[in-house]
């Protein structure tokens, strides 16, 4: 039982290897990071329900991803992203 366990484990562990690793959108493209302007760019980075999505989700780097979410925030104050979704 023991030795299927870890077995197993160690499928999982292929499996997850195998996944392509995400790279941070703007560390490819040598980019400060996106302007609150940028409204077409910063959508990619909220939900359908106008969340802002993780850093797990987006693949960006932690500098980029508080860059992004100061962003998104700062274009909500000026109403060109949703607080929340209708
Ligand atoms: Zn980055």
């Amino acid at each position: 039982m023991k030795v299927a366990d870890r077995e197993r484990r160690e499928e999982l562990k292929e499996v997850r290897k195998k996944k392509k690793r995400k790279v941070c959108a703007f560390c490819v493209e040598h980019s400060p990071g996106p302007d609150w302007k940028d409204v077409a760019r910063l959508r990619k980075f909220i939900s359908d329900r106008a969340k802002i999505l993780p850093r797990r989700v987006t693949g960006n780097c932690a500098l980029h991803q508080r860059r992004v979410a100061r962003a998104i925030k700062r274009a909500r104050i000026m109403a060109l992203l949703p607080f929340v979704s209708e």
